[in-house]
């Protein structure tokens, strides 16, 4: 070939490019299309150095952008051919990895086993047969096991397993697909699987038979140890809800394959795919009749279901049946990771029979991810595993931000490169533990992504953990409204700078005038916000535990509307109410759920956070047929539009005589319809046609249903949150766009 139609170009490919196979994939591109030169991990990038046609050089490029291999997210390619002579390359290799470069640090998120691995897995005579580890460029545990980028073995916690000549040669085999599969390793090399148990049984078929014996065992996972037991006993269930102090809440059951999990629930396609993706949530699905204990989904019409993602749990499938999965800790604390943590935990808790374990550190905690379907769209209820640390793009994020989130199910947002990086969920941040491993998630990221944050942002509330910690850390706190960081995080996600009306509910959040927030209209663009109009706001009794006691709330909803109850514990609430002792003012629309929940009698007191206002929902989704909307006000007061549900709770006590579904669902109406009702008459003053839709009542399925097409029928466009919680496990996002917005 003659040097003059020989070219070279640095082709520079950004985004989640490392750990998803994607040297390999452009090192076999290289060879298709005849390319020398070399493919480098750099720390934001991966760099290609390619000699070829123009034509060749071309197709490269444009086969990077448009067909990347299916776990990788890239952003950007960039060409650039490098002037004057150069030395033609003996071939096309990968070059080992440098430290520095530029552009977005993107570590991969963990994968699910992939098909080929899978496939494998079951295949008899296979050096990988039955391997608990086996895995591919393609997929396996990346963020949980990953010590720093660029990603390679040194820099994973299978660095202390020196490969075998069959891994090593499919490796550096250019052909396999194994070819630099950083996670390798096979039946002769890797990790072990080792099983403790109190009966004395060994191995993974000991696992399985301590299972089948209705025992509780504890499995290593991805991000944590998992507590598995068989979802069809309801004597180990109740069991496993003594050990975890859960009483109600529901499980999530893994199942072996899509057909058994349309034996038990509906599933549509967008469910479908959400169950399948690289992630493997946990998805919230219809349940049907079948043979699961109750205890295992309590009063709930759905039930959480996920497909294994990991071998191991394949394996044990396979011989076990469906199996509960859930988080091995006691609840309100992390998930366990470490295996000293889980040796302290077996030998205090003699309910779990036996710990199945191996040598593969993890290194960050991951619960599993829950999600639903709403209207054709992903809610995400929980963000952790399979998302984490997947970033958004956030036009302007070049300041160095970090964002604390506020208490409950919380998480951390750190701004770099244009992008916001939402750190998985850590859960509430009342324990000791949990702060610990928030405040261990907030160094971790910072280190990890390779950033110093400039400023802090926090919310206004005073008592938050995240608020007090924010001003240790030495740097400028911004501390933001609530439920305004609930509607930016709506805005942030949509790339909404100018006006919408903000719909923000959730049980409480911190206002600006000193009284609880939780049931906002607010108008709010990247210039800030007003407060257009709330739910009236009326005096609740303060504390944690009135707030537990959704009939607490239920006597100071009925000591507005003046209705005088006959129950000693209501009287003594409401004349607590009226001589203002521990009273505070709240416009909190979860409250009013409660309080709704309680007086139909679907639940009295929540034991998990928001159990009232979910026992609702579930109620008015089994309930026949249409109700309501119940009546209500809309009154104005100084500009401000005053909702006033007193009609509303007036009408739901004399309703007693009907039931508790009907009213349920007949609540819902009302809500949809005062929705409507209030965005038609602040679009109308304003001017404004989008409506955004965030805070925690958003997490509630039937609300969304009745109200998105209600809005869009009355002309407005809706947005609401689909890659981040609506609940406070998406608000830090919220807060650092709110955080930019504010530099001008
Ligand atoms: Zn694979
Ligand atoms: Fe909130």
């Amino acid at each position: 070939m003659a040097a003059r139609q020989t070219v070279k170009a640095y082709i520079r490919a950004y985004g989640v490019v490392q750990g998803v196979g994607f040297r390999p994939f452009v090192a076999k591109l290289a060879q298709e299309c005849g390319i020398r030169g070399s493919v480098q991990n750099r720390q934001g990038h991966v760099l290609i150095e390619a000699v070829g046609t123009a034509e060749s050089i071309a197709a490269m490029t444009h086969a990077i952008s448009l067909r990347p291999p299916a776990a990788a997210a890239v952003i950007r390619v960039t060409r650039e051919d490098a002037p004057g002579d150069f030395a033609m390359p003996d071939a096309f290799v990968i070059v080992p990895s440098e430290q520095d470069g530029e552009g977005p640090l993107m570590p991969s998120p963990d994968l699910a086993i992939c098909g080929d691995c899978l496939k494998e897995l079951f295949t008899p005579g296979d050096p990988r047969y039955l391997n608990p580890f086996i895995s591919c460029t393609h997929c396996g545990p990346r963020f949980s096991i990953m010590w720093q980028m660029p990603y390679d073995r040194e820099s994973i916690t299978m660095d202390t397993f020196a490969m075998c000549p069959l891994c090593q040669g499919q490796y550096r085999n250019i052909t396999d697909r194994r070819f630099h599969a950083q996670t390798v390793c096979c039946n002769a090399c890797g990790p072990a699987l080792a099983y403790q148990s109190r009966k004395g049984s060994q191995g993974l078929d000991g696992a399985v038979l301590d299972i089948k014996a209705n025992q509780i065992v504890a499995v290593k996972g991805i991000g944590g140890y998992h507590l598995a037991c068989s979802p069809f006993d309801a004597a180990a269930v109740a069991r496993l809800r003594l050990l975890k102090g859960r009483e109600d809440k529901a499980f999530a059951v893994m199942f072996e394959t899509l057909e058994q999990v349309r034996a038990v629930c509906h599933v549509s396609a967008g469910e479908e795919a959400l169950l399948t993706s690289a992630a493997r949530p946990i998805v919230l699905l219809k349940r049907k009749p079948c043979g699961i204990a109750s205890n295992v989904y309590g009063k709930s019409p759905y039930l959480g279901v996920f497909l294994p993602y990991t071998p191991l749990q394949y394996l044990l499938l396979k011989q076990t049946g469906p199996l509960i999965m859930t988080s091995a800790n006691v609840s309100s604390l992390p998930i366990i990771k470490d295996d000293a943590e889980m040796a302290a935990f077996f030998e205090k808790h003699s309910e779990v029979m036996g710990v199945l374990s191996h040598d593969r550190e993890i290194l960050r905690r991951l619960d599993d991810s829950v999600v639903m379907e709403v209207l054709g769209q992903p809610l995400l209820l929980r963000r952790a595993r399979g998302y984490a640390p997947l970033p958004l793009v956030l036009a302007g994020a070049q300041k160095p931000f970090m964002a604390l989130g506020a208490q409950e199910k919380n998480a951390l947002c750190l701004l770099k490169d244009g992008f916001a990086y939402l750190s998985q969920e850590t859960g509430d941040l009342d324990t000791e533990q949990v702060q610990a491993f928030y405040q261990d998630t907030a160094d971790d990221l910072q280190r990890l992504l390779r950033l110093r944050p400039e400023k802090v942002v926090c919310d206004k509330h005073p008592g938050y953990f995240t608020s007090a910690w924010a001003q240790t850390l030495e740097l400028p706190v911004l501390a933001v409204q609530h439920h305004h960081a609930h509607i930016a995080s709506v805005m942030a996600e949509h790339g909404l700078s100018d006006k919408v009306i903000g719909v923000a509910f959730d049980g409480t959040g911190y206002g600006d005038d000193g009284t609880i927030w939780g049931g906002e209209f607010l108008l709010a663009s990247k210039d800030g916000y007003s407060r257009e109009g709330h739910l009236k706001t009326v005096p609740f009794l303060g504390g944690d535990q009135s707030v537990r006691q959704a009939s607490t709330s239920a006597f100071c909803l009925m000591a507005d509307a003046g209705i005088k109850t006959d129950d000693p514990a209501g009287k003594l609430v409401q004349a607590a109410v009226n001589a203002g002792v521990n009273v505070i003012g709240s416009s909190s629309m979860g409250r009013v759920f409660d309080a709704v929940s309680a007086m139909t009698n679907i639940c009295q007191t929540s034991r998990y956070g928001g159990q009232a206002a979910v026992e609702l929902e579930n109620a008015a989704a089994r309930a026949q047929g249409e109700s309501g909307p119940f009546p209500y006000d809309i009154n104005e007061q100084d500009g401000c539009l005053i909702a006033d549900l007193a009609p509303t709770v007036r009408e739901i006590y004399d309703l007693k005589t009907q039931s508790a579904e009907a009213v349920a669902y007949g609540f819902h109406v009302t809500i949809a319809h005062l929705i409507r009702d209030m965005c038609l008459r602040l679009s109308k003053k304003h001017g404004v046609d989008k409506v955004a839709l965030g805070g925690g009542v958003f997490q509630n399925r039937l609300l969304l249903e009745l109200t998105v097409p209600m809005l869009q029928s009355a002309g407005l466009t809706v947005f609401r949150n689909l890659a981040v919680p609506p609940g406070d496990g998406g608000l830090a996002l919220g807060q650092a766009q709110i955080a930019l917005w504010s530099v001008k």
